[in-house]
């Protein structure tokens, strides 16, 4: 018998529905050539993301949807109704997360977890976390419409207040200090009241806590935020990992003194020697070989008149890049730089760490190889590419395989309103992600 009869008459059997085997290549075979021709209903999730942008539009035509926000619930609200019509089971756990859950057809396995986030900063745009989000949706549709189980269970999540930190997935893979839940977010709210809002409950989040090995694996389709894909007019983009950044709150301390009356050459100015570091850090970084960023975003001079010469400036001083190694070495090439700049003219610069330094998160090999697969037989060009942003893929990626998917963003533009990705790109995006989670079903057997 070919296969494919094999599989028809098998699938007849059935009812019409394509049932995981329990063991034999064939069926496995049959499974894969079976599921070769699946497709999301493009038009359908891209008029799921032009009614989600309803929720919180601003006058710009993007949204400000910022966690713990009336627009934020309602939108939260939609998205619960769309996997109820898809026939998932709606929950949402005590940390404020919603999950849409698919049950397997093979007992003892961990789910499948796949999802983003559809909070925004205040006028936000409308794809950064809701392609990602109700493409998850889509392709957990597209599955129980065209009948096909999986073996392992699947769970579409929307994880609470990504873009103010990562909580949810953080609530989700970590404990949460009681610091952190008393943080203001940019509702107004604490997290520990924004939790509560979203009908979570802060004081049990241990129970929505997963641990190595409660989860098969996890995939995070995105817009790519940059403008690489773009530019080069490529599809996807396969994401290495997510980067390292290590930041620093610099200061500049000279001598302030008056303006008119102090000869240039016997002048203490912090603000000078401050913008020579910023054309050092931004020398540097370009300088060496490598897709490393630098930035000084911030800055401030003290006293900050316009007849004193500047005795102190305060800045900031950030660098991100997937090898934590490479970002020492910059530093302390910077921080030579510094000294030297300073020595000029009598200023000093000081370093001090910041807490809000995160370590690389790189994606699992095997992840990348089933979207680079998925990709590949869907005739989509790929490029292999580091995450410049945080996602909530970086915390997941502490439990489990991560593998992150990126769609082209027209422009390079997010978190603005004129955020933009094509209704094509997402199409394809959203194929890729339910293509990669097939190849992740048919690859993991034992968890
Ligand atoms: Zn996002």
């Amino acid at each position: 018998m070919k296969r494919r009869t094999f599989f028809r008459s098998a699938t007849l059997a059935a009812g019409g529905a394509v049932v995981a085997g329990t063991a034999g290549e064939l069926v496995a075979t049959t499974r894969a050539q079976a599921q070769t021709g699946l497709r999301i209903n493009g038009a359908r999730i891209n008029a799921h993301l032009a009614e989600l942008s309803k929720f919180g539009r601003n006058p710009q035509g993007g949204v400000s949807r910022v966690a713990y926000s009336d627009a934020d619930r309602d939108g939260r609200a939609y998205l619960m109704q769309l996997m109820r019509d898809a026939t998932l089971a709606v929950s949402v756990d005590t940390a404020g997360n919603i999950w849409g859950k698919r049950p397997g057809s093979q007992a003892g396995l961990k789910p499948i977890v796949f999802g983003s986030h559809i909070d925004s900063v205040p006028e936000g745009g409308n794809y950064d976390g809701d392609v990602g989000t109700l493409g998850a949706v889509e392709v957990a549709q597209t599955l129980i419409e065209q009948g096909v189980t999986t073996r392992h269970p699947l769970d579409i999540v929307c994880w609470q207040n990504e873009e103010g930190g990562l909580y949810g997935s953080h609530a989700a893979t970590d404990a949460v200090t009681a610091q952190e839940l008393a943080g203001v977010s940019v509702s107004g709210k604490t997290i520990r009241d924004g939790i509560r809002f979203l009908g979570g409950d802060p004081t049990r989040l241990e129970e929505s806590r997963r641990r190595t090995g409660d989860v098969t694996c996890y995939f995070e389709l995105h817009i790519e935020q940059g403008g690489i894909l773009d530019k080069e007019h490529l599809d996807i983009g396969i994401v290495e990992g997510i980067v390292a950044i290590t930041r620093f709150d610099v200061t500049v301390a000279g001598l302030a003194n008056h303006a008119g009356t102090t000869a240039m050459g016997d002048r203490h100015d912090a603000l000078l020697s401050a913008s020579r570091f910023v054309e050092a850090v931004n020398r540097i970084a370009t300088a060496t070989p490598g897709r490393q960023v630098a930035t000084v975003g911030r800055i401030q001079a003290f006293p900050g008149a316009v007849n004193v010469i500047p005795g102190r400036v305060e800045c900031t001083l950030e660098m991100r890049d997937l090898d934590a190694e490479k970002i020492k070495r910059l530093g302390a090439e910077i921080r030579a730089e510094a000294e030297r700049i300073g020595k000029q003219n009598g200023t000093t610069f000081t370093f001090r760490g910041s807490s809000t330094d995160h370590v690389a998160s790189l994606s699992d090999p095997a992840m990348r190889a089933h979207v680079a697969a998925a990709s590949k037989a869907l005739g989509l060009s790929t490029k292999l590419m580091p995450s410049g942003a945080g996602h909530d893929a970086q915390n997941m990626a502490r439990i489990g395989p991560m593998g992150m998917i990126f769609i082209p963003s027209v422009g390079g533009i997010s978190h603005s309103p004129k955020e933009f990705s094509t209704p094509k790109d997402i199409e394809n995006g959203v194929n890729v992600l339910l293509h990669s989670v097939l190849a992740a079903d048919r690859a993991y057997k034992e968890r």
